[in-house]
Formats: C-alpha cells, structure tokens, sequence
C-alpha cells in the first residue's frame, strides 16, 4: 500500500480495465466525461513504461473514447494528453494519459488545442 491516489483508486470508480490498466473519471473534469486512463504498475513518466503496457493503455483509451460517443453524440472532437514532469504540469505522479471531449462550441476559439499548454501560443 502506498499513498498514490490513483494506486488507491476505490474499485467502484473503475470504467475498463484489462491486465495491465484501467480508466476511471477525472474528479475535477475540465469537459464531461474528461477519462483518466493509468497503467497498473506505477511509474511517474510514460516513458518508464514497457509496449505491453503502453498497448494496454491504448487500447483502454479507444475503447473509452468509442464509450463516451455511444452515450454522447454532442461529442465531436477529443484532447488527449499527458502532462509528463512537474515542470509539464504533472500534479499527479502516477502516469496517466487524459482523453478530454470536446463539443462545437464548448469555447469559443479551439483553435490550437493542446498549444495552449502555454498561454498566448495556443493559435498561431
Ligand atoms: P495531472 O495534472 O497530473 O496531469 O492530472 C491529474 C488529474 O487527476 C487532474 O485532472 C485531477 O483532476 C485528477 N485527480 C486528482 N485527484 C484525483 C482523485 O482523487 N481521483 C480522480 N479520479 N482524479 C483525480
């Protein structure tokens, strides 16, 4: 036992797992729906992890992704992410990768996505 929050995840919180990781929501999402998918074992960084467990996730994430457009069909459009560092804007030291749905008009200039890492460069 550790004190990692996603270590000790409550099992109920599971949406899909397989044998090497799981996905569950985030607690404070940025859009509805915003899905967490982790590796079992605990690394800090995606590149501590092995292909095993990198195809694991990847496959959790097309399976959350198709999930939440079966529910949802105002889902247009998807921001998947890692935050990889503290100096990326890791808070949590458990590697994870966000898959965050979008819908038209949810802001009002999506333009760039993800540049927006950095304040001022999301459009260029
Ligand atoms: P990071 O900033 O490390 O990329 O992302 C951490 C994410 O974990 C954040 O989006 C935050 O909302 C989410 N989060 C933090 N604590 C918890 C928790 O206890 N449970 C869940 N489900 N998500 C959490």
């Amino acid at each position: 036992m550790n004190d990692c929050v996603f270590c000790n995840i409550d099992k109920s919180r599971i949406e899909i797992e397989n044998d090497l990781a799981l996905s569950f929501k985030d607690l404070y999402p940025v859009t509805e729906g915003h899905t967490l998918v982790i590796p079992k074992r605990r690394v800090q960084s995606f590149f501590e992890l092995n292909s095993n467990e990198k195809k694991a996730m990847f496959e959790l994430l097309e399976s959350q992704k198709q999930d939440l457009q079966n529910k949802d069909k105002l889902i247009t459009g998807f921001n998947i992410g890692i935050n990889d560092g503290q100096d990326a804007g890791q808070t949590v030291m458990h590697c994870h990768i966000h898959l965050i749905p979008r819908r038209k008009g949810d802001m009002k200039d999506p333009r760039g996505g993800v540049r927006g890492v950095i304040p001022g460069k999301q459009s260029y």
